[in-house]
């Protein structure tokens, strides 16, 4: 790899080369091939970022929101002036193919969309005359230095949850994008840089786990995010708390979705084989275990079997293409372990995407169905992160739920049913707070509230919508007396 290819980071306004003593390869999934180096950067650079975005503080702080608001207008005209690079990128480092990677950066505009209501958002209250002639105010302010942490599956997306409001709520940022997937980012930076942010106010460090405990550590930082796997978000959330910081943590799924008898199945299954195979498995929100109830048992899987085998598999810069591979060759020796171990404890294979004829090169998993799957085993327990579907057949919607409850993941789950009564029940008892009524994939808006439960989520305010106005600021009371 020339050293044109190692990426720099984004501090203080410049493109500064890394220090790293290591770099890691960046690949792209559906060709095998290195098309970038991510440097592991170092402690001090971390440090140096954030020294930028505190200096950028004072002043970003009394810029008035409105202002503030008019660079996320900025920004939102760049991206969508470059929707279709971001997304050819997105694809090129991750494998989606290109609808997916489109829909991905659709969806991170969205947020900047929401970012711009700040003025209207960031709004207090108050009350005159708490007591004879004292009047009570109640102001937002920013708090500080805030940091993301960012997993390779959506590498455009995911740190648009957090950069706009943050910012717009007048604080700055330091990025610390996927190691896997460094090149959205480091492109939407470059878009960031004409949007008339001042030097600091946001900051990208490229790294690894180091990083992001530097991050987590920095007495610097005030808040930090992180999106990833529950093992991971269980770590900084515990790190990032002990030293002091608001955390919001987005750990891992395993997502489950009911088929009732009565669902009307010709709608129903297009929608759940794109839950169960879209952007190849790799979504938070992805269906991992079908739980048809009774006898909707027998035809659902045939069908899911039938859909799965269907997928045209490939590179997803290509026309036609339905599934691209999974991230890297590490990630798909973990999946295939997973189909193993699935037919070592007795699932039934219905679709062995084993035997199906894949591209040579890159990172691909044929889709693949297992039925008869007891949430005892590990296909049925374990978040897998690929093109790989369970099925579990309940006999009723209680048994559906006895399942679902002793599970410790509870980001997302849906129901398809034609049934307004189960349809309630549902949305009422789930767990999980991402909750689809015949809905593939329940991916809130950016509008509303994103995060799962229990060992999907650590923490209290979740991601974009109001809730991110919540996790930027810091609440203020004036008591005033005017004698
Ligand atoms: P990951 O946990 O391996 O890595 C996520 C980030 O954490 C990366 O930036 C990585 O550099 C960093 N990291 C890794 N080890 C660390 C450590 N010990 N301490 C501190 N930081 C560390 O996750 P991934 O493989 O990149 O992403 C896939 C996972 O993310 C899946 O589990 C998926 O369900 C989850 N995810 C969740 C949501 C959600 O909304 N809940 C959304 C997207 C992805």
């Amino acid at each position: 790899m020339p050293e044109s290819a190692h990426l720099p980071n984004y501090i203080g306004g410049r493109w500064v080369p890394s220090a790293a003593a290591e770099h890691l390869d960046v690949y792209n999934p559906a060709t095998g091939q290195v098309i970038a180096r991510t440097p592991l950067s170092t402690g001090t650079e971390v440090d140096c970022a954030v020294q930028a975005a505190a200096a950028a503080f004072p002043a970003w702080r009394e810029t008035p929101p409105v202002i503030r608001a008019r660079a996320m207008f900025a920004f939102k005209q760049q991206l969508e002036a470059h929707v279709e690079e971001l997304a050819r990128l997105v694809t090129t480092e991750h494998g989606k193919t290109l609808d997916e990677s489109r829909g991905s950066v659709r969806r991170a505009i969205e947020c900047v969309e929401v970012a711009c209501g700040a003025p209207s958002m960031l709004t207090g209250y108050g009350l005159e005359n708490i007591a004879a002639n004292i009047d009570c105010t109640v102001m937002r302010q920013p708090i500080g230095v805030c940091a993301a942490i960012a997993p390779f599956n959506f590498p455009a997306m995911v740190p648009l949850w957090f950069l706009p409001f943050a910012v717009v709520c007048g604080n700055t940022f330091v990025l610390k994008p996927s190691e896997q997937v460094p090149l959205s980012q480091h492109r939407i930076f470059e878009l960031l840089e004409t949007c008339g942010l001042p030097p600091g106010v946001v900051n990208l460090v490229n790294g690894g786990k180091d990083v992001a405990e530097a991050l987590c550590d920095h007495p610097g930082i005030r808040a930090v995010s992180f999106v990833g796997s529950t093992a991971v978000a269980r770590l900084v959330y515990r790190r990032g708390t002990h030293a002091g910081k608001r955390v919001q943590a987005l750990g891992g799924a395993k997502n489950f979705i009911i088929v009732m008898p009565d669902a009307d199945l010709d709608r129903a299954m297009p929608l759940i084989a794109e839950s169960f195979y879209g952007c190849a498995g790799e979504r938070c929100l992805a269906g991992s275990v079908l739980l048809p109830v009774g006898a909707a048992h027998a035809e659902a899987r045939d069908r899911l079997a039938a859909a799965a085998e269907s997928l045209t598999v490939g590179n997803g810069l290509e026309p036609g293409v339905q599934m691209g591979p999974v991230v890297s060759a590490r990630h798909r020796a973990r999946v295939l372990g997973y189909v193993e171990r699935g037919v070592a404890e007795g699932a039934r294979l219905v679709a062995d995407g084993r035997a199906r004829k894949l591209p040579a090169e890159g990172f691909f998993v044929g889709p693949t169905v297992f039925d008869q799957v007891s949430p005892a085993m590990s296909i049925g327990r374990e978040e897998i992160f690929g093109p790989v579907a369970s099925v579990c057949p309940v006999a009723d919607l209680d048994e559906a739920f006895r399942i679902m409850d002793a599970h410790p993941n509870a980001n997302a789950t849906s129901i398809f049913t034609s049934s307004g009564k189960a349809a309630r029940e549902f949305a009422h008892r789930a767990t999980a707070s991402m909750v689809g009524v015949n809905i593939g994939v329940a991916a809130p808006m950016a509008y509303f509230p994103f995060g799962g439960a229990r060992d999907s989520f650590f923490g209290d305010l979740k991601v974009h919508g109001r809730d991110a106005f919540e996790f930027y600021t810091d609440k203020k009371v004036a008591i005033s007396r005017w004698l």
